[in-house]
C-alpha cells in the first residue's frame, strides 16, 4: 500500500498508556494502541517508537531529590513502559526490538543505530526506552533525537486531544484548533507541543510533527493515508 510516510517515529507519552487512570498502565488501552499499530504495521510502514513515563515517574516530580537520580528513575520508567507494550505488540504476532539508551542486556538491546535501522528494515517495530540515556531531556527530545539519526520522514506524537489549540480545550470552549504551525509559531507563542529542545532539534533536521489523538481508533492509518488529521508542524 502506498503510504504518506515510509518509515516513522510513534512518540506515546506515559499518561497515554495510563488511560482512564491517572496513574500507572491500562492494559485496555494498550491493547488498543497495539491494534493501531498492527494495523499499520501491515500497510508496510516502518516504525519506530518512543514511550514515555510520565505515568510512572516524572524527574521534576522528585522534589527535594536529586535531579540527576529523579531522571534515572524516569528513564526506568520509560523502559517498564516499553516492556508492556513489547508485549501487547508481540502476541499480536507483530515483531519487535526494545533498544535501551542505558545498558541493560539481560531485558533488552543496547541502543545500536546501525541495528535499529537494520529492524526497521525487516519489518520489525523497534522500541527505543530509557530515553536518550542522559537526565536533563525528555522522551520528546528522545523522538526528536532517534527520528533524526533513523532519517524518520515524520514524528507522530500522540495525545489525548485532536492537535494544537490555541489554549486548553479542556478548560476553555473557545480553544481555536490550528491546522498547521511552524516550528517557531511554537516556540515563540509557548505553545505545549514538545519541549522546546525536542521543537528546536526537529527545526533544525526539518523533521515534521504531528500531533494527533490516539483515543479515536484507525487515526494513525489516516494519517498515513494522508489524511487531514491534527495539527501538523513544519517549516
Ligand atoms: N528522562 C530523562 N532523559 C531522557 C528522557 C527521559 O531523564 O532522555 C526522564 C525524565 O525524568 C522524564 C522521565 O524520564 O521526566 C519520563 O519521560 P517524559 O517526562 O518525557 O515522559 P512523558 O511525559 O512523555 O510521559
Amino acid at each position: 500500500m502506498l503510504t504518506k510516510y515510509k518509515r516513522i517515529i510513534l512518540k506515546i507519552s506515559g499518561e497515554a498508556l495510563s488511560g482512564k487512570n491517572s496513574y500507572g498502565i491500562d492494559f485496555d488501552t494498550v491493547s488498543l494502541i497495539a491494534d493501531q499499530i498492527k494495523e499499520v504495521k501491515e500497510m508496510g510502514v516502518e516504525i519506530g517508537m518512543v514511550v514515555g513515563g510520565g505515568n510512572i515517574w516524572r524527574g521534576r516530580e522528585g522534589i527535594g531529590m536529586d535531579r540527576t537520580t529523579a531522571d534515572h528513575m524516569g528513564m526506568l520508567a520509560t523502559v517498564i513502559n516499553s516492556l508492556a507494550l513489547q508485549d501487547a505488540l508481540e502476541h499480536r504476532g507483530v515483531e519487535t526490538r526494545v533498544q535501551t539508551a542505558i545498558e541493560m542486556r539481560q531485558i533488552a538491546e543496547p541502543y545500536i543505530r546501525r541495528r535499529a535501522i537494520r529492524h526497521l528494515e525487516k519489518g520489525r517495530v523497534v522500541i527505543f526506552a530509557a530515553g536518550t540515556g542522559n537526565p536533563f531531556f525528555s522522551t520528546d527530545t528522545t523522538a526528536s533525537l532517534r527520528a533524526a539519526e533513523i532519517d524518520a520522514d515524520v514524528i507522530l506524537l500522540a495525545k489525548k486531544v485532536d492537535g494544537v489549540y490555541d489554549k486548553d480545550p479542556l478548560k476553555h470552549e473557545d480553544a481555536i484548533k490550528f491546522d498547521e504551525l511552524s516550528y517557531l509559531d511554537v516556540l515563540n507563542k509557548g505553545l505545549k507541543v514538545m519541549d522546546s529542545t525536542a521543537t528546536s532539534l526537529c527545526m533544525d533536521n526539518k523533521i515534521p510533527i504531528i500531533v494527533f489523538d490516539l483515543t479515536v481508533p484507525g487515526n494513525i492509518k489516516n494519517i498515513l493515508m494522508n489524511k487531514k488529521i491534527g495539527t501538523v508542524v513544519k517549516e
